[in-house]
């Protein structure tokens, strides 16, 4: 079994080292056919613009769409986040081209700039302390996007509490602040819909393998398997 990490620009080499630790072979994308065969696909952390348009330079986005939409697990980080939204809104968000097929609408840099760049300490999903480990795991936000809207059909795994002056509240992120909160002052930062996991914060740059283990877990133990399961479902 091979995982890909589109390999265009941004933290990919981190995301390899981080699976071929948990002993997973590890393939670098930059063409379509790259993709082919591969069991699941990580969408890195850089700049989402960038990221884009060298994917449409290499021809990348229907085959990407083409992977995604054939509901093969793909993970966006950061970047990888914005990417895979049906929606990015937040300064330039307007003209980059976007995989989509993730309902929610992602704020690009809803934290600030660089300097406003921070980690913090995140209660952990279900989802991740049944792999062991701590109660909590380490976020590392840089340039970080937010999810400031998400379907009914997507699940949040995380979400970060916003304190009062923390980043700056300037009345148009009160604002969004405002639109996202139902308890408290919460913006997501991580969810999963289906296929798609999406998290705004940087795993890779931590020593906790768990997110990579939960995208491991998304993809089905073999082709066999799920065949031998649609063959068990259709008969009963
Ligand atoms: N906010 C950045 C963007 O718009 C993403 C930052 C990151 O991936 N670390 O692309």
């Amino acid at each position: 079994m091979a995982v890909g990490v589109l390999a265009l620009q941004g933290s990919f080499k981190e995301h390899i080292v981080a699976l071929k630790k948990l002993g997973v072979e590890a393939v670098e994308v930059r063409k379509p056919e790259q993709l082919n065969g591969l069991a699941g696909l990580i969408i890195p952390g850089g700049e989402s613009t960038t990221m884009a348009k060298l994917a449409e330079e290499y021809k990348l986005i229907p085959a990407l769409k083409e992977f995604a939409n054939g509901g093969k697990p793909v993970w966006g980080t950061c970047a990888g986040l914005i990417f895979l939204a049906d929606k990015a809104v937040g300064q330039k968000a307007g003209g980059q081209a976007l995989l989509g097929g993730l309902d929610c609408t992602v704020h690009r840099n809803f934290f600030g700039s660089q300097l406003n760049s921070f980690e913090a300490e995140l209660p952990a999903p279900a989802a991740l302390t049944e792999l062991g480990g701590s109660e909590n795991f380490r976020a590392v936000f840089i340039r970080a996007p937010a999810i400031v809207e998400a379907g009914p059909d997507v699940d949040v795994l995380a979400a970060v509490e916003l304190r009062s002056g923390e980043f700056g509240a300037s009345s148009v992120k009160e604002k969004k602040v405002a639109q996202t909160e139902e308890k408290g002052t919460k913006v997501i930062v991580a969810v999963r819909q289906g296929n798609l996991l999406a998290t705004a914060f940087h795993p890779e740059l931590t020593s906790d393998s768990r997110w990579h283990s939960l995208f491991l877990k998304m993809i089905p133990k073999s082709g066999k398997a799920d065949e031998n399961q649609r063959v068990k479902e259709e008969a009963e």
